[in-house]
């Protein structure tokens, strides 16, 4: 334990079947400071825990060749790893509650990553490891005097020109600014661009937000008006 309280490296073993799901929240938890492995199959589960000895393990309820339910009981005859349980259903908690399977933790499909790291960073404090990385802050920084921006504790890649642009729709939360306004921004030396070209910025700005916060949309469009920016 006392290794990875120095280190921060507790490793999370996601099983879950769903590609992308994984992968999300493979990073965020690497934005939180861990180490992930991905088991896409129910068979593989008990193996592979058995072979690298998680620190917490997130299992999706329904999988291929075993489910949830028999894998967190069979990982309870030897070992104690914290599990999270995922469900697609709020019902079937009161059912896994119920059937007493030994996970600590349930979360209900659709979740945001944010709240799964919370709960891994939760459990893992009252299992006893420190935790030397604060929880990635939430929601939209800019730091203008680096042209730096991050989204949920992750950096945004940004141009010079989606940087302006984010950080005029932030500056004008809640407003909507129509393309004109946003290019006299976002270009002070009066060049000439078409509305095409705004849109193609707000598409890429897009894009990026959205990588980081797949569960919000940040920027609206206003049919013929413009672009609003809301947290
Ligand atoms: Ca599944």
């Amino acid at each position: 334990m006392s290794d990875h309280a120095a280190t921060n490296s507790a490793c999370i073993m996601i099983v879950e079947d769903e590609p992308k799901l994984a992968a999300l929240l493979a990073d965020y938890l690497h934005v939180g400071g861990y180490q992930t492995s991905i088991i896409a199959n129910g068979l593989d589960a008990i193996p592979a825990i058995k072979k690298s000895v998680p620190d917490l393990v997130l299992l999706d309820l329904m999988l291929p060749g075993k489910n949830g339910i028999d894998i967190c009981r069979e990982l309870r005859s030897f070992s104690h790893v914290p599990v999270i349980m995922v469900t697609a259903k709020v019902e079937e908690i009161d059912r896994l509650l119920g059937l007493q399977i030994g996970a600590d933790d349930y979360i209900c499909k659709p979740f945001s990553p944010r709240e799964v790291v919370a709960r891994v960073q939760a459990i893992l404090r009252r299992a006893g490891y420190a935790s030397d990385k604060p929880m990635p802050p939430a929601g939209l920084l800019m730091d203008e005097s680096k042209h730096e921006a991050t989204l949920n504790g992750q950096t945004l890649d940004l141009t010079p020109v989606e940087f302006r642009l984010l950080k005029t729709l932030c500056d004008n939360e809640g407003r909507v600014l129509s393309r004109d306004q946003l290019m006299n921004k976002v270009y002070p030396d009066y060049r000439v661009v078409t509305d095409r070209t705004v849109d193609t910025h707000i598409k890429n700005l897009r894009r990026k937000l959205d990588h980081a916060s797949p569960d919000r949309e940040l920027i609206h469009s206003i049919y013929g008006l413009g672009y609003r920016f809301e947290k």
